[in-house]
Order: structure tokens, then sequence, then C-alpha cells
């Protein structure tokens, strides 16, 4: 059954726009034989460099108070601004998803992670200056010191801790964050 899936799903993705669609010339001599070479690459026709395009990792951080309440953060930014969000972000290169998601968590609350959990992933469509950027959340349940010290920085227009029973998935504007707090909420329902 799980073999079925995967393999629609792999079909489906043949059938999209070519991911790097937008991208006219090979960024290597500027050719603009810059050609399809699968659905996920594209090829050089003049000096034969290949370019593959895989999701960017990202993490989203999944932080509850002792009171059972999850803290939601309100997007400041494109896309989907002024809608609710968890906080997280990309990985930057080099870092394990582990350091990417407490450096977010720190960026946007000022909380400091001491521990955290891997809990699952969901891909997502991020449009991002022109381009469908392909991510791969990463859902992570965080343990933070001193929960009542969070402030809204950075990517974080306002903060707040929200009873899981008030969490509403419609008010979530990336489609991965909406599925993820769907099945968190589920995950919820079933721990009480
Ligand atoms: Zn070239």
């Amino acid at each position: 059954m799980f073999a079925h899936k995967y393999k629609a799903k792999m079909t489906k993705c043949k059938d999209k726009p070519h991911p790097l669609g937008i991208f006219r010339y090979c960024p290597v001599c500027g050719s603009p034989n810059f050609v399809t070479n699968n659905e996920k690459s594209k090829r050089c026709a003049d000096c034969g460099f290949v370019y593959f395009f895989n999701p960017s990792g990202a993490t989203v951080a999944v932080i509850v108070n002792e009171r059972d309440e999850l803290l939601v953060v309100r997007r400041a930014k494109e896309p989907a601004k002024g809608t609710l969000d968890l906080p997280g972000g990309f990985l930057d290169c080099a870092e394990t998803a582990e350091e990417g998601v407490a450096r977010e968590v720190f960026e946007e609350t000022g909380l400091e992670v001491e521990l955290c959990d891997y809990l699952f992933s969901i891909p997502n469509i991020y449009p991002y200056s022109g381009l469908d950027v392909h991510t791969m959340d990463l859902f992570f349940l965080c343990r933070v010191k001193g929960t009542q010290e969070a402030k809204a920085m950075d990517d974080a227009e306002s903060l707040a801790w929200i009873p899981w029973e008030q969490i509403m998935p419609q008010e979530f504007g990336l489609l991965s964050v909406r599925k993820g707090i769907i099945r968190l909420k589920m995950m919820w329902t079933n721990k009480k």
C-alpha cells in the first residue's frame, strides 16, 4: 500500500512545471542552452554542467507550556503575511536540524531550546522571489527555558500561547504547517 502511494506521488511530480523553469541560462558559462535533463535537473548543452533541484531543509518548532498551550507566531513577512505560524525556518549549510530549530526559535522568540525531539516531516512549496522553493519541513517538539520570557522578534510580528482546543488549523497560512497542526491536534487529543 505504501509503495503504491509513493508511486502515485512520483507521477504527480512529473506532471508539474519544471522546478527550474525560470532558470534560463547556465549559471556556469551563461549559455542559453540550459535544457531539461530530467524532471529534477537541467543540463548545459555547451559546458555539460548539470544542476539538480532538491528540497531545502526547514524546521518547525512545536513548543508547549506547562498549561498545555501551544506557542504560535503571527507572520511578519510574505508569503502568508499576517497568518498564524509556528516558529522555524530554513536550515543553514552545515548545521544540524536540531541546531537549526534552536537557532530559529531563539531568533524569533528569544527562547532557548534545551531539548528537541523529531516528530514528522511534511513537504511544502514556499513561493519566494518568483521561484517555487520546495521545502522539507521537519517538525520538532522543543522544550525551552522560561516560557514566560517569550517575545516576538525577527520574522514574528507577535506571538501568543493558545490552548490546543482553541487552535484553528485554517488560521495557519502555510500549507505544511496547517497539515502539521491538524496532525498535532490529533496527537494531543489521543494523549488526553
Ligand atoms: Zn554552461
